[in-house]
């Protein structure tokens, strides 16, 4: 049975996107079968695997407000084992138009439930808000996996993910727990960064994966090629150490189960 796994925080520009890409392409590459589902309307993981925008016919808005079949809109990607639900900006009017659709929630919890046994991980990318996308998300996900910007006012704002996070739990979805804070974009020559790290392993503790991911100029390029970063540039630092967060996924994982 699939795991689901939401990218959320509500800020924008944290890395939930280039997260969400990497992870689930370096995920696949390890031979585990992955799912990504673009919740942004803003559709970036759909064109960070290549998936041209103006091509799709549909996504995600057909299954969450449509109730189309999910499988009907899975698309293949470049990366083996690698599929995608992508988003268009047709989705923005989901948020909407769900406030009045009986059982707003749990529509993507619905629709992913057709086809979660055939995933070992489904990464969903949230948008940057916490409206009823991002809920419909930690409504679905087993588990959240939070990015935070290795920047002035890290920890800002988080409380209010957590509040949310903790509402679902104990609304919507019992079961949803943190996968863990991801430390992004860390300049290492800073003392800002390292200061911004011994705060949020501070406030999470263990929950703060050991992979840091660094500024690295190949994960900011590889969407404009419409490839995650291990197919754009293989040998670089980005490749190697989103490679690293898929495998701590992987262990902490099979250490829980
Ligand atoms: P979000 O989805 O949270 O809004 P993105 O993943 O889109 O954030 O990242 C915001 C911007 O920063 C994008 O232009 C992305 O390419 C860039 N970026 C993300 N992570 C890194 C990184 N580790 N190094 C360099 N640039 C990055
Ligand atoms: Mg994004």
């Amino acid at each position: 049975m699939g795991k689901i796994v939401a990218v959320a925080n509500q800020k924008g520009g944290v890395g939930k996107t280039t997260t969400a890409v990497n992870l689930g392409a370096c995920l696949a590459h390890h031979g585990q079968k992955v799912l990504l589902v673009d919740g942004d309307p803003q559709g970036n993981a759909t064109s960070g695997v290549g998936i041209e925008k103006a091509d799709v016919d549909a996504c995600v808005y057909n299954v969450v407000v449509e109730d189309m079949d999910t499988k009907q809109v899975i698309c293949p990607t470049a990366v083996e084992n690698l599929s995608i639900i992508p988003a268009t900006i047709q989705l923005a009017g989901a948020e909407i138009e769900l406030v009045s659709t009986i059982s707003r929630e749990v529509r993507l919890k619905r629709a992913l439930e057709t086809v979660k046994d055939q995933y070992d991980y489904i990464i969903i990318d949230c948008p940057p808000s916490l409206g009823l996308l991002t809920l419909n998300a930690l409504t679905a996900a087993d588990s959240v996996l939070i990015p935070v910007q290795c920047e002035y006012y890290a920890l800002e704002g988080l409380s209010q993910l957590l509040n949310t996070v903790r509402l679902v739990q104990k609304h919507l979805n019992h079961h949803l727990r943190i996968e863990g804070v991801l430390l992004t974009m860390l300049d290492a020559r800073t003392n800002l960064g390292l200061q911004v790290t011994a705060e949020v392993k501070k406030y999470f503790q263990e929950r703060v994966y050991q992979t840091i991911i660094p500024r690295n100029v190949r994960l900011s390029e590889a969407p404009s090629h419409g490839a995650p970063v291990i197919l754009y540039d293989a040998k670089s630092r980005g490749a190697a150490v989103y490679m690293e967060l898929a495998k701590e996924v992987i262990y902490n994982g099979e250490r829980i189960r």
